[in-house]
């Protein structure tokens, strides 16, 4: 099993100064690849199988940096490009923006280059790093890796992989949900509660919105603009707090009250459907919700089944199996002209998960 930790650090300037160098490193080495992925694709038709080494004889000052972190900037490009082409809707690997706001590299555990004792983390090029710890770590857990990132408002965390071994019993499925994503609501579940978020959070979202539209009519370059950027950073970090702590609360209510959780492996779904809608789908937190529920649910000997996307869990009747041909997704309301029935949209398609999912655990 695996789980992480998330703790601040504290840098020192010139600590600050290596990580700044390590992120452009990282970020350099991935788009370069990528380039020359792409390039050696339309000349030849092949894929290329290049590395970062490669790179280090041209372009010297990557020898400065963590090598690890590299080497995971080539791994996380593997993954874009074997998750494109598992699913085309995910979109074909991206250049990574100096602009982004998200920064981080990863790096591993090898030969006990990092540990972490009280009160400080020791990596790689960094040396010896001031770290709040604010929860123990159990002495037989495994230190995998170290994601080092900072907040576009300053602030950096190390996000830490263990790895532990337990044995876990399977819990025989008894108590058995349904969950259909719902863009409003995160999602329906078919014991008919629905998951909303709280009234402080829309409300953050909502001032988030406001301060967003303000800067983008503070004039470019002045004085104003600047502080105004600063106040939106940190509204968005507020708003990602919220979430996650939701989120966290949320999936951890499930695990405790079912044995398997039915979802449809969407993603690509509520992106879809969010599209459709014009916003963005990534606000709503739904496939971090899904990782969540997924580990917490594993870590109890419970599942998450997931249901095949083609699915029509929309379309069909929850009570007689008739599909229908078409489904407006302005229809807020499933009504069955076959049976008769007219059950909120959501709420039919959570039942209709939760029996293929039933099915597929019998099969
Ligand atoms: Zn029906």
């Amino acid at each position: 099993m695996n789980k992480a930790f998330k703790f601040r650090i504290y840098p020192k300037t010139e600590q600050q100064i290596v990580i700044a160098k390590t992120f452009g490193c990282a970020r350099f080495v991935y788009n370069r690849m990528l380039a020359d992925r792409i390039q050696h694709y339309k000349e030849t038709g092949k894929s290329l199988n290049n590395t970062p080494a490669q790179y280090k004889k041209e372009f010297e000052w990557l020898k400065e940096v963590d090598s690890l972190a590299l080497a995971n900037a080539q791994l996380n490009l593997n993954k874009a490009y074997k998750n494109f082409f598992r699913d085309k809707a995910i979109g074909f690997p991206k250049f990574k923006s100096k602009k982004s706001n998200h920064r981080s590299y990863t790096t591993n555990c090898v030969n006990g280059n990092i540990k972490v004792e009280r009160g400080y983390i020791k990596l790689p090029k960094l040396g010896v790093v001031k770290i709040k710890q604010h929860r123990d770590v159990p002495d037989e857990y495994r230190l995998k890796s170290v994601t080092i990132s900072r907040t576009p408002t300053g602030k950096y965390y190390a996000s830490i992989l263990y790895e532990y071994e337990k044995h876990i019993e399977p819990v025989e499925p008894e108590i058995i949900v349904g969950l259909d994503y719902s863009m409003k609501e995160l999602f329906v579940s078919s014991d008919g509660t629905s998951a909303e978020y709280p009234k402080y959070y829309r409300q953050s979202l909502a001032k988030l919105k406001r301060e967003q539209k303000k800067l983008s009519n503070c004039e470019k370059g002045s004085h104003n603009r600047t502080k105004q950027r600063i106040k939106v950073a940190k509204l968005h970090e507020k708003v990602a707090n919220q979430r996650k702590d939701f989120l966290h609360k949320s999936s951890r209510q499930i695990t405790n009250a079912v044995d398997v959780v039915c979802i449809e492996d969407l993603n690509m779904k509520g992106m879809s459907q969010a599209l459709n809608f014009g916003k963005s789908v990534s606000d709503n937190g739904f496939g971090l919700f899904v990782s969540m529920l997924d580990y917490k649910l594993r870590e109890q000997g419970k599942q998450v089944v997931k249901i095949d996307k083609w699915f029509p869990s929309s379309k069909k009747c929850s009570g007689c199996g008739e599909v229908k041909d078409a489904l407006l997704l302005s229809e807020r309301q499933y009504h069955c002209e076959a049976c008769g029935i007219t059950l909120n949209r959501d709420y039919n398609a959570s039942l209709n998960i939760r029996s293929e999912g039933i099915r597929m655990l019998l099969a």
